[in-house]
């Protein structure tokens, strides 16, 4: 462990955003600026900044455009595509956009990870009772056991000096549900994948994921281990189940289209699709990721996602703003800390997390000194 806020209110913060010296090697300049700060191409393994060149985004653009008028030519009684519908703003605004804007029909794919919250369970009910489109949505819950298991191995394995355990812990949760809608879509001859990830969410792929990448197969090596059994390993694709058949592309439209993220929960709330105050993302966060953020802390010192707060600051350009944003994110980032070090930060959360996955306390709180 680096450093702990308790025992660094000393501790130096670049002058421009908010990341620590220190944190996941980190260095300031003498002028007080972070690796990020001052070079815009820095690259760290938890977090690196897209910067897609407009070219680039103009031909993504049009090839959406093409993509759906395709679609939008056959007028067959098939599913035009298939939709990752978690219940959050994002992907209810873009089933209300595939639908009412575009004339398609989507298919609804939404996957329980066994910590899916209750809240984003309730909008799902509410939005398609709304649309008159409830026969058109499958709910899967066969995998749970096995994102549990993938979580709890993750928590109890993660030793790596470089890399957060959140960031590992998204990526592989991710692969697993992009194993299952691509299974999902081969299963019903749908050709397109569209998920909503916003905007900001680049970090990975932009726009589109590579089908080289769906072809490499999504499965960790550790999966081969005895903890894990056939049935975990089944909810992968593997590469025998490629051969002749179409694989489908996976697109992400927000990438390309304008996003507004007020104006999005405007249009869901004006239309009556979700209820106002049942957008926040905080709300539908997943407990994963608020124990992982815990873990990290005690790991390696500081709030994993000063990451992407940080790229927030960085975004505002006017100074006097851009200072008053870095305030408030600063502040966050200490708020957060003080509640992981007092235990009061997710409580309720993490005792759901902890039951489910058949963690303890211990092995989220590995790395702390005060040992439990
Ligand atoms: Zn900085």
């Amino acid at each position: 462990m680096r450093f702990k806020m308790t025992e660094h209110n000393t501790s130096k913060f670049c002058k421009t955003c908010i990341l620590p010296e220190g944190f996941i090697d980190l260095t300031l300049d003498p002028s007080g600026e972070c690796d990020f700060c001052k070079d815009p191409s820095y690259e760290n393994v938890n977090y690196s900044k897209k910067v897609i060149p407009h070219a680039l985004r103009e031909e993504k653009l049009k090839d959406w455009k093409n993509t759906i008028r395709e679609l939008q030519g056959h007028s067959s009684e098939d599913y035009d595509c298939l939709l990752g519908y978690s219940g959050g703003k994002d992907s209810t605004a873009l089933l209300d956009m595939l639908l009412n804007e575009l004339g398609l029909s989507p298919f609804l794919l939404t996957i329980d990870t066994g910590l899916m919250a209750d809240v984003a369970k309730e909008n799902i009910k509410k939005t398609l009772k709304k649309l008159d489109y409830e026969g058109h949505h499958l709910f899967i819950n066969y995998a749970i056991p096995t994102f549990l298991k993938l979580y709890s191995y993750l928590f109890r394995h993660h030793n790596s000096e470089k890399v957060l355990l959140t960031k590992r812990i998204c990526d592989c949760c991710s692969d697993l549900l992009h194993s299952i809608m691509v299974k999902e879509s081969m299963k019903r001859n749908i050709r397109l994948i569209i998920l909503g990830y916003s905007s900001d969410q680049i970090k990975r792929y932009f726009y589109e994921i590579p089908q080289e990448e769906i072809l490499n197969e999504w499965m960790p090596e550790f999966l081969s281990e005895e903890f894990f059994d056939d049935e975990d390993r089944a909810s992968y694709l593997k590469e025998e189940q490629f051969n002749h058949r179409i694989i489908p592309r996976i697109i992400l439209p927000y990438h390309v289209l304008p996003y507004n993220e007020e104006k999005i929960i405007n249009s869901v709330v004006e239309k009556a699709l979700i209820e106002k105050g049942k957008t926040n993302p905080v709300l539908t966060n997943c407990h994963t990721v608020k124990a992982a953020i815990m873990f990290d802390y005690y790991k390696y010192g500081w709030i994993s996602y000063s990451l992407q707060y940080a790229e927030l600051v960085r975004q505002v350009k006017d100074e006097k703003e851009r200072k008053k944003a870095r305030k408030k994110w600063l502040r966050l980032c200490k708020s957060l800390a003080r509640g992981i070090e007092s235990g009061r930060f997710n409580r309720q959360g993490l005792s759901l997390f902890l039951k489910k996955t058949s963690l303890s306390k211990k092995d989220i709180f590995q790395h702390s000194q005060e040992g439990f």
